[in-house]
């Protein structure tokens, strides 16, 4: 599908970083990171310390959405809980989003409080996506404090449902909400500058279930057992011959099922994670999952000494799809990103990866992925850490980048 173009008409404002930064309003906004950076880190903190896992994002959401509106920019809050606040350009018929994800993979009741090493913070979820959100909020009143009108609105969410089962579904509601007028997507998740991800990676999520009649380990034994089969048909698909290049995983994450040690389990569960650069990759490991799942199921059948007491029944559910998609070469909001980067004398290197902005690249929308600035690790453990010295560099990036493409409205238009 042809990317739609996020390019400026001729007649809009320039659009280099050296002439935007030139703009009195522009690099007061750029000015305003590095005068706020305790402000901006305290918020990363209060932030993180909410509990955020994929489906329970409200409290977040209701204290993002709070700062937000005390900065003078009232948000809503859309039937999924994404939180959206709207900086309305001089042309509302077309918008920009710029969107952090507020959800996490932890549980609620993982411990979140914010400790301090020196100068850095640990906590599960301090970097994806505290910085991000951190971020979007820290622009958005950059550019209020600087008193910038752009050409374009911005829209500023901060998202629910990107990670794991959440299966990217805030930013779907984003995109199917405002796809007519939407010409460029920027996402930040977690920290750095050193990357831009311009293509996505596409993703399956599956649970496969294998369901019998359970009983007694002693009295019954030698019928058929949905965990043996499970493991059968699993060890048969961790068999499966992958291909390095296109780079395809998979990942067995999660399995369930059994009541107690002594007791023919009635059920197994399992998740499974298949990724792939290929399409056609993925629709090969799918099928092949089934078919190994399948085969496990046989030979367990096929083994057990006593089929009179019932059989196995088993399905493979998709629990998760993200589609693949890619950026043009001659993309405008890849040539803001670059500007910017040279501008701030950053060097990137291109990436593909698994974020939000896979909804939008499937559909032909312009759309990258950043880290918002700093430096983290560990994220998805518990030893995740977030270090904010130098993040006005990923701030001062992320929103040039924005307002190459969103544009600054002429004097007389304000
Ligand atoms: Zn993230």
């Amino acid at each position: 599908m042809p990317i739609r173009s996020s390019a400026l008409p001729q007649s809009a404002n320039p659009l280099t970083s050296f002439s935007l930064a030139e703009q009195p309003q522009v690099r007061a906004a750029m000015d305003w990171f590095a005068k706020n950076l305790k402000w901006i880190n305290d918020l990363q903190s209060a932030l993180t310390e909410i509990p955020a896992p994929s489906f329970q994002e409200e409290k977040r959401a209701a204290s993002v959405k709070a700062v937000f509106a005390a900065e003078g920019l009232p948000a809503q809050t859309d039937k999924l809980g994404n939180v959206i606040a709207e900086l309305r350009g001089a042309n509302d018929k077309e918008c920009i989003l710029i969107a952090a994800h507020l959800d996490t993979v932890f549980p609620a009741d993982t411990n979140v409080k914010v400790q301090r090493e020196g100068d850095r913070l640990l906590a599960p979820g301090i970097s994806d996506n505290g910085t991000g959100l951190a971020a979007i909020v820290a622009i958005a009143r950059a550019l209020q404090a600087a008193k910038l009108r752009p050409q374009r609105t911005i829209l500023f969410a901060a998202n629910v449902g990107e990670e794991g089962e959440g299966n990217l579904r805030g930013m779907r509601a984003l995109i199917d909400a405002y796809r007519t007028k939407l010409r460029a997507v920027i996402v930040l998740d977690g920290s750095g500058t050193d990357h831009v991800t311009t293509k996505a990676l596409a993703s399956r999520r599956l649970e496969v279930t294998i369901t019998g009649p359970g009983g007694h380990s002693w009295s019954d034994f030698g019928m058929v057992n949905p965990i043996n089969a499970l493991v059968r048909g699993s060890v048969r698909f961790i068999n499966t011959k992958i291909p390095v290049s296109p780079r395809t995983t998979f990942n067995l994450g999660q399995v369930e099922g059994g009541t107690s040690v002594n007791s023919i389990p009635h059920e197994a569960k399992l998740k499974v994670d298949l990724r792939s650069e290929s399409e056609d990759e993925l629709v090969r490991l799918e099928s092949a999952l089934r078919d190994c799942i399948a085969t496990g199921v046989k030979d367990e059948t096929d083994n057990a000494r006593d089929r009179s007491k019932g059989k196995l029944e088993w399905k493979v559910e998709m629990i998760g799809r993200r589609p693949g998609g890619e950026l043009t070469a001659d993309s405008a909001l890849l040539a803001s990103l670059r500007a910017a980067d040279d501008y701030l004398g950053n060097q990137s290197r291109i990436e593909r990866s698994s974020t939000d902005a896979n909804i939008p690249l499937s559909l032909g929308i312009e759309a990258i992925a950043i880290g918002a600035g700093g430096n983290g690790g560990g994220a998805h453990s518990l030893q995740e850490w977030y270090e904010p010295a130098g993040r006005e560099l990923g701030l001062q990036r992320a929103l040039l980048t924005l307002l190459g493409v969103a544009g600054v409205a002429p004097e007389k238009a304000r």
